[in-house]
């Protein structure tokens, strides 16, 4: 769904009294997700006016990041700890203390939470207090604990593909030339795998397959490794010397 139509759809639903407690939005880009969960949560607190208007006070302390009753942790890179699961349980557990009564908690890079900090949340997902409302932030659905999963409303965000700039996997590809080919190799393996795997899955979906349809299957091949080999610097070497024969 594109970001603009699912805030659409969670506005009509808070209007309507039925926003699920607990969601999980997942889009390839953190900001996407923190600007639809910023939008939505800006509607929930908002009580002069529903729409794109962001002028009254309630608007204002929560794009500021001020209002009380929020509550953000997780910084995208580290594990979510047990502790900052507990601080926010008991932040919701907490009489609100802005004025509209309701409390939201936005964690980002959920899949950064591990089994024993998740099991404190999974009986607080199941039963939350009244008006309480949790946005998950995912970059990568494949990797949130299924328990998590299970007890949320999970919504794809659809990146914008239009206007795109090459990432540097793209440039390499697009310079359909062997010598480049070849020093890709030592250039990607300076990224981290993590960005590596982002970029790669990226330009799949966005440019190998219908540009480079040659190359598709061995891009597929080198996203498992890159994923699941521990060390995946001979993946990435083979994969540029098999694209480069393939020119
Ligand atoms: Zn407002």
């Amino acid at each position: 769904m594109k970001s603009t139509d699912l805030i659409g759809h969670l506005r009509n639903l808070y209007k309507e009294n039925n926003l699920y407690s607990s969601i999980i939005l997942n889009s390839k880009k953190n900001e996407t997700n923190l600007e639809v969960a910023d939008e939505i949560i800006r509607n929930i607190f908002c009580i002069e006016h529903l729409e794109a208007q962001k002028s009254c006070n309630n608007c204002q302390r929560v794009i500021m990041h001020k209002n009380l009753d929020i509550i953000y942790i997780g910084d995208g890179a580290t594990a979510i700890t047990k502790n900052e699961v507990q601080t926010v349980i008991q932040k919701m557990s907490m009489t609100a203390s802005e004025n509209n009564g309701n409390k939201v908690y936005v964690i980002a890079n959920i899949e950064n939470l591990k089994v024993e900090a998740a099991n404190s949340l999974l009986k607080f997902l199941e039963e939350p207090p009244a008006r309480t409302y949790a946005f998950l932030l995912s970059n990568d659905r494949s990797k949130i604990l299924q328990t998590i999963k299970s007890r949320c409303k999970l919504f794809v965000i659809q990146d914008n593909q239009e206007n795109f700039e090459n990432n540097i996997f793209e440039n390499i590809l697009f310079s359909k030339n062997q010598n480049s080919y070849l020093l890709a190799a030592q250039e990607l393996k300076k990224i981290s795998k993590k960005d590596l795997i982002m970029m790669v899955e990226e330009s799949y979906s966005r440019t190998v397959i219908k540009n480079f349809p040659k190359f598709a299957e061995a891009t597929l091949l080198l996203i498992e490794d890159l994923k699941y080999v521990v060390n995946p610097n001979l993946s990435i070497d083979n994969y540029f010397i098999t694209i480069a024969k393939a020119i």
